[in-house]
């Protein structure tokens, strides 16, 4: 029977050394103010170009990245592997948005994509869009594309190539590739480029995956589209799904530009959204491919029930469940245990460049409190439950 407080499967990975480490970081991180002051500082300390690595790098970037290049990655593929984990190796680098930056980032998630392809542990490749262009070109291109000047379609043309070129490596390499959700200002576009690229990419399986953010309240219509346009057209969707990771940020830009707010208004119909369109794609499985990327409980266990109800396959290729590195390990390998399919993102990229990513989770782990202390609860009945095996028992 599927139970994701099974610790012993969970951290079987873990030494005890990692499994202190990590407890840690969650207590730390469980605190508004501590994730807010360090926030403030390492935007400080960006800025100024001093140093960060002598703090990060032994806490939350050992705990949530893999670390800096494709090599490094390899022991945590192993790692997963033995515990039947696939990896989905995500180049984060989010901070240059220069000419030099771009075609940087362009070519290190090129690399990424032909060592999936050569890799079998990794389930799929991934990118996100922003980090191949400007956020003023994708905002541009999304609210007011109809303004662009001359030089922005040029601008905007060449993030379409590079867009394009990342899609149609992975279907070379029949690798599938998740294209990463963004800020509401950015995605009108990336949704654009994303529909374009699974017309021409997903004739015969899904390789090119888009993904919905459930908080959003006009993302099941755009499900329906997208599902009547691939019977119209013949071709096989990818839907990534996840509740979305920008909600505060959203809300706050609504209000100062003067728009609806894009977001579901409480947390309940952001479930139920999530919740239905998990369900739309299972019962039209032989059309989509699933990737459900969640480290709420509830919504893993539905799935599998799911899975059962529908008598799929536990590890069908086409429906694959996802946590992030260092995150929900409970959930991740309790549900491998019971044979369905897993896939860990494994972010990898210089200390500096992965900030951004790395105080999103560190704010997602202050503001999503049930989860941190569901993190601490866990970690605490492991070390118990070791000290509890280890310790010698008496009978008189
Ligand atoms: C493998 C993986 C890939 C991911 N990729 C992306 C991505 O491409 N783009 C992206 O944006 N995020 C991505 N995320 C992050 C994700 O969107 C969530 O921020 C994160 O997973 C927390 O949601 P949850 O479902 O795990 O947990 P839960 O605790 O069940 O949900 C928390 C989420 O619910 C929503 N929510 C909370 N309060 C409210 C409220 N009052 N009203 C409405 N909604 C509310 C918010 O989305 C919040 O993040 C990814 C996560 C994973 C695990």
């Amino acid at each position: 029977m599927l139970d994701f407080n099974n610790t012993e499967i969970a951290f079987a990975s873990k030494s005890k050394s990692e499994l202190k480490n990590a407890y840690l970081l969650f207590s730390v991180m469980k605190h508004p103010g501590i994730v807010r002051l360090g926030k403030l500082a390492s935007q400080i300390a960006l800025k100024i170009h001093f140093p960060l690595a002598w703090i990060v790098k032994p806490t939350l970037y050992k705990q949530f990245v893999g670390g800096e290049t494709l090599q490094d990655c390899t022991k945590y593929i192993e790692q997963l592997k033995r515990a039947n984990v696939k990896a989905t190796l995500d180049y984060s680098a989010e901070s240059e948005q220069t000419p030099d930056g771009i075609q940087a980032t362009l070519e290190e998630t090129i690399r990424s994509i032909d060592f999936a392809k050569e890799t079998p542990d990794i389930a799929y490749a991934v990118f996100k869009p922003s980090t191949i262009t400007t956020d003023d070109i994708l905002s541009k291109a999304s609210e007011k594309k109809e303004k662009l000047t001359v030089e922005e379609i040029k601008e905007f043309r060449e993030f379409r190539e590079r867009f394009m070129q990342l899609c149609e490596r992975a279907y070379h390499n029949n690798v599938r590739i998740l294209v990463d959700a963004e800020d509401y200002c950015f995605q009108d576009a990336i949704d654009e480029l994303t529909d374009e690229a699974m017309r021409r990419f997903n004739k015969e399986r899904a390789i090119v995956f888009a993904t919905l953010q459930m908080y959003r309240h006009d993302r099941m219509p755009y499900l329906r589209r997208i599902y009547d346009d691939a019977v119209e057209k013949n071709y096989y969707p990818g839907i990534k799904f996840v509740r979305g990771a920008y909600m505060e940020e959203e809300r706050k830009r609504a209000e100062l530009m003067g728009y609806p707010d894009p977001i579901c208004k409480n947390k309940q119909e952001t479930d139920e959204n999530f919740d239905a369109g998990v369900q739309f794609v299972i019962e039209h499985i032989d059309r989509m491919e699933l990737f459900m990327g969640t480290h709420n409980e509830t919504s893993n266990y539905k799935l599998a029930s799911l899975i059962d109800a529908y008598k799929l396959d536990r590890n069908t290729p086409r429906i694959y469940f996802s946590q992030l590195l260092g995150m929900s390990d409970n959930i991740s390998f309790n549900l491998t245990h019971a044979g369905y399919n897993v896939t860990k993102y494994v972010p990898y990229a210089k200390v500096r460049d992965v900030l951004p990513y790395l105080l999103r989770r560190a704010e997602e782990n202050t503001s999503v409190a049930g989860q941190t202390g569901r993190e601490l609860r866990m970690l605490k009945a492991e070390m118990g439950r070791r000290k509890k095996s280890a310790s010698p028992t008496y009978s008189n």
